[in-house]
């Protein structure tokens, strides 16, 4: 019987550190952290979002400014608002909620975003530095997984890692941050022959695909450290795609959804905007 990864409690301890290292530097004169998050239009989940990360932040001593813009608004009027942001040296970080309205390039407003204060990792810069194996600003999901895998592993050198998802913000990241560690990583996707028996390859297994219960008994080792990036609404419930009671069985170690990557994310883009500002100040 494998033991659940507890990502309320590796959250935490980061958080701790994050306040402690706040609290000393404000106490020297330092000015506060301080994060903007920009949304346009009036999407519910990005509202209720913003309000988490801002209840989050503020409780940790970093300032948390809102912007909500009209969907109205020209590209040009965005690009404008993210270049005084990139100029105000009191900004550290800047998040831009995504996707955007279809009427926006995407690619070209987030390109847009100063890379010193990416903390979503998002820029062409910061993903160049990851691969390069540069220090940078690493998307906080991909964040989340390897802090959990280091607060489990500590030697994740040599070990085999696979990674079920390629996309940009999930399972690319995931996977060069588990190669800067010396993994060995494959890296699977929709066209993979073979599934499960390659994945049954795995020291190290993360799923983020978005399928519920669709990692079972079959693609696990024993002894296997299981990372369940999906999250899928199942009939009002959070669902991973890690059949979690199966797979316990066989795992050493399991994370939950919920309560497993998922706790870690706001935590991951404050740490982020933290060192932003250790730069900035
Ligand atoms: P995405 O952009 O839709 O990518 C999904 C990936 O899964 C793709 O690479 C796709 O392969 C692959 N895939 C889909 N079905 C597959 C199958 N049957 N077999 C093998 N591979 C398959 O999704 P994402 O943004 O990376 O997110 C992945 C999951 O993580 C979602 O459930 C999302 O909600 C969740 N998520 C959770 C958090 C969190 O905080 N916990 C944060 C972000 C995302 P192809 O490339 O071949 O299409």
């Amino acid at each position: 019987m494998g033991i659940k990864i507890d990502g309320k409690e590796i959250a935490k301890a980061h958080r701790e550190e994050i306040k402690r290292n706040i609290e000393e530097k404000v106490a020297k004169g330092v000015r506060k952290p301080s994060m903007v998050a920009i949304l346009v239009g009036n999407d519910g989940g990005s509202i209720s979002y913003m309000k988490n990360q801002q209840k989050l932040s503020e409780s940790l001593g970093v300032k948390y400014t809102s912007i909500i813009l009209e969907e109205s608004i020209t590209e040009e009027e965005l690009l404008n608002e993210i270049k005084n942001l990139n100029e105000d040296k009191n900004v550290d970080g800047i998040i831009l909620q995504l996707p955007l309205p279809k009427k926006f390039n995407e690619k070209l407003i987030t390109s847009s975003i100063n890379y010193e204060k990416d903390i979503d990792g998002l820029t062409d810069v910061n993903i160049g530095k990851l691969y390069k194996g540069e220090k940078c600003f690493i998307p906080c999901t991909a964040k989340s997984v390897i802090e959990i895998i280091k607060s489990v592993e500590n030697n994740i050198e040599g070990k085999k890692a696979v990674i079920i998802g390629r996309s940009n913000i999930v399972g690319k990241p995931a996977a060069q941050l588990l190669l800067n560690e010396n993994a060995t990583v494959t890296i699977c996707h929709s066209r993979t022959k073979n599934l499960s028996e390659v994945c049954k390859d795995a020291d190290i297994l993360v799923s983020a695909i978005g399928r519920p219960a669709f990692v079972t008994k079959n693609f696990v080792k024993e002894g296997a450290i299981v990372i369940d990036v999906g999250t899928t609404m199942v009939e009002g419930k959070i669902k991973g795609d890690v059949l979690y009671d199966e797979v316990i069985d066989i795992a050493s170690l399991v994370t939950p959804v919920p309560g497993g990557v998922g706790a870690m994310t706001t935590t991951m883009l404050i740490k982020n905007t933290c060192e932003a500002w250790e730069k900035n100040v």
